[in-house]
């Protein structure tokens, strides 16, 4: 077993440690605080090919693989969770499904202008009555001679009044549940499509979220992905590396509480020591290592099965699941070790408190992760 990651790895690791110390730790608290998108920034990002490792060369990646991709995830998460967002629509879950799902045809046309950075994907599954129950979707998708007509709302999605293309889903045949739902390629300017971006969210400020309404849009025919009735195999086809990614968002912003608390117990005095001197705020700072760490081999072992070509559902769930958590708990421990600093914005620790709380919620709470988890584990697997 070799824990050492390779050459490669470790040039992309230190490339996106040194974009993110020039590029967005100077301005991670102001995007949040003025709600700024950087477009730019993620313009650059794509430049650069923080999006591209996992994709094949024709269509512009760099064959790199998930495990780099889980690297630029983790680094972009460690400096702002706002931007690292954006990283699944970029290099996640839309054109992962695209990758896996697609015609040739819709595969050439749009995964390079998004592994690029040049255009941006959404992924819009969630509805204001249908989230975890992603088989009660009610937006409608009713074929009508050359196109669909979708009528319908989509609620918290990434992206949604500045996406240029994106994965929708919708109900086919409202009769059914699962079986009823089709997945679509949708395009920000198609008539009948508004983009509404959600103002004053209390965390990830700086990502894009938003609502989706269909009126009567249009979508043609050759935009729907793979055949009718498809749609739950190919968002949960999908759902696997989105996880892997939020897993590994998860870890960065844990590894963030671990940072800051070290750096705030090396300097902040009381009673004429350090405040890491005492025994019970090493205790939170000992949880806090050692958990993040345990995050970090269980999400790198998912990529590496995934660069393997090995099954890694459970795998990634196990990691979603344990990360996210263990970042929830790395983040509390990071503010008791700050005390009433949490609260001023001379630190970072008040944005991670106010971001973290999407890793447990995000491509499934954790109460679905663990269903998932118990299910495998009992053989009842549906
Ligand atoms: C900033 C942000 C960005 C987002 N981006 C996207 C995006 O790009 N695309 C997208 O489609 N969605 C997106 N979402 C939505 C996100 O995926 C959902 O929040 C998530 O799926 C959970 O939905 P919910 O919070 O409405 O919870 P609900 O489904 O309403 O559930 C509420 C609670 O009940 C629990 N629960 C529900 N059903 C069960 C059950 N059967 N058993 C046990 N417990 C259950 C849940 O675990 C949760 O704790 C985003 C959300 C945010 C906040």
């Amino acid at each position: 077993m070799d824990f050492d990651l390779q050459t490669e790895h470790i040039q992309i690791r230190d490339t996106v440690r040194k974009f993110c110390v020039n590029e967005v730790i100077p301005h991670a608290e102001q995007w949040e605080k003025d709600e700024t998108f950087p477009r730019d920034i993620i313009k650059k990002m794509g430049g650069l090919g923080f999006f591209a490792s996992p994709f094949p060369e024709k269509y512009g990646g760099t064959e790199l693989g998930f495990l780099a991709n889980i690297i630029v995830a983790e680094e972009l998460a460690r400096a702002s969770l706002g931007l690292a967002c954006c990283l699944n629509m970029q290099s996640g879950t839309c054109p992962m499904t695209l990758l896996l799902n697609g015609s040739e045809e819709q595969k050439e046309k749009y995964l390079p202008g998004i592994i690029s950075g040049e255009k941006l994907g959404c992924f819009a599954v969630t509805e204001p009555n249908a989230a975890t129950d992603v088989a009660g979707i009610e937006t409608k998708a009713i074929l009508d001679g050359e196109n669909y007509v979708l009528n319908g709302s989509k609620m918290w999605i990434t992206h949604a009044s500045v996406f240029d293309a994106g994965v929708c889903f919708a109900k086919t045949d409202p009769s059914q549940r699962h079986k009823g739902l089709s997945a679509f390629i949708i395009e920000g300017d198609m008539p009948g499509l508004t983009g509404i971006a959600e103002k004053d969210k209390l965390g990830c400020r700086s990502s894009d979220t938003g609502q989706i309404v269909f009126e009567d849009c249009k979508v043609p025919k050759e935009n729907l992905i793979g055949e009718e009735g498809q749609g739950f195999k190919i968002a949960e086809s999908s759902l696997t590396y989105g996880r892997a990614n939020i897993a590994a968002r998860s870890l960065g912003i844990g590894q963030a509480a671990v940072d800051a608390s070290i750096r705030y117990a090396n300097e902040r005095e009381q009673f004429g020591q350090k405040i890491g001197a005492f025994q019970m705020n090493k205790q939170i700072i000992a949880d806090m290592v050692a958990e993040i760490d345990a995050s970090r081999l269980l999400v790198y072992r998912a990529a590496w099965l995934q660069d393997q070509k090995r099954p890694s559902s459970n795998e990634s769930t196990i990691a979603k699941f344990y990360a996210s958590e263990a970042a929830v708990r790395a983040v509390i421990g990071a503010a008791k070790i700050h005390g009433a600093y949490t609260y001023s914005s001379e630190y970072s620790i008040g944005r991670l408190y106010r971001d973290v709380m999407l890793m447990t919620a995000g491509e499934g709470t954790s109460n679905i992760q663990r269903i998932i988890i118990a299910n495998n584990a009992l053989g009842w697997k549906k």
